[in-house]
């Protein structure tokens, strides 16, 4: 296995499930030390035990967070920098989907979590760890946006809005800090085989339709399947790895192509 992070430090948000689950383990098995972040001590907790089977050695600290909590962001920060003295990479990562209903009927309430939590979230992010890459004069960082950061989905007003957010955002951050030799990138994933994604699934076919329902929205992609979370963990560990150092200000689609067809 390459190392490319051997004595390297990535700070993980969302790490307890999924994209951010995927990528903390890539990133370990390649030597990195890691600052795990999520609201869920318990799904936290599963990924510090993958992760010491996959790599016994790594060195770990897991941080219970709201990310959409400006302070509890600022410690999650300070407290990585306290244990690791730096950051090289930052995958601002967690997010939720919100719920599914056509724009006039979306629910304010719902808007403003989601809001909170996927741009609020990300921006604080970025603004906590900015200052100490910069100070280093190196790091990474990849935002999660979504193909509904680059194009319409139907029934997520609030979901896509975040997303296209994220992505301009992402490229506004790249610009002022180019300059010190950060890369800050986006992601645009498609639909990847998540607990979010079946969440997802269960809003339109049911307990007992959502396999079907899968089924059906992956016929229309050119691959015909669901990607899976480690496809994006591997993206996600060459954006943080330093091998991509001139990519900066992208907003990367991992989607089988789908987002070309739309
Ligand atoms: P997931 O639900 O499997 O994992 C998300 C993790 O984030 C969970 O462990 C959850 O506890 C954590 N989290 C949620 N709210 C939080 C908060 N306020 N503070 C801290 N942690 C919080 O979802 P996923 O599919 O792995 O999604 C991860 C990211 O990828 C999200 O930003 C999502 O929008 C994005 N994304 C996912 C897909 C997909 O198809 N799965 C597609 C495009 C974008």
């Amino acid at each position: 296995m390459n190392k490319r992070f051997d004595s390297k430090v990535v700070l993980i948000t969302g790490a307890g499930s999924g994209l951010g689950q995927a990528a903390a383990l890539q990133i370990a098995k390649e030597g990195a030390k890691l600052s795990l972040v999520d609201l869920n001590q318990t799904a936290l907790e599963e990924t510090k035990k993958l992760i010491l089977e996959a790599a016994p050695e790594t060195e770990l600290l897991l941080l219970t967070a709201d990310v959409s909590d400006e302070q509890a962001v600022q410690k999650y920060v300070d407290d990585t920098v306290q244990k690791f003295g730096r950051i090289d990479g930052f995958y601002n990562n967690a997010g939720i989907e919100g719920t599914q209903a056509p724009t006039a009927e979306y629910n304010s309430k719902v808007f403003d979590k989601v809001i909170d939590i996927n741009l609020k979230g990300v921006f604080y992010g970025m603004k906590y760890v900015l200052p100490i890459m910069k100070e280093q004069q190196s790091g990474a960082i990849v935002n999660v946006a979504s193909v509904g950061g680059i194009r319409g989905v139907l029934n997520q007003a609030a979901y896509v809005a975040s997303k296209h957010a994220v992505s301009g955002m992402t490229k506004n951050a790249a610009i002022e800090y180019g300059q010190y030799n950060l890369s800050i990138n986006a992601i645009a994933p498609g639909a990847i085989m998540t607990a979010m994604v079946v969440g997802s699934l269960k809003q339109i076919g049911g307990e007992d339709g959502w396999e079907e329902a899968g089924k059906e929205f992956v016929s229309v992609n050119p691959k015909r399947r669901f990607g899976k979370p480690e496809e994006v963990g591997r993206l996600v560990a060459f954006l943080l790895s330093g091998e991509s150092e001139f990519i900066n200000g992208a907003v990367i689609p991992i989607d089988g192509g789908q987002s070309n067809q739309y």
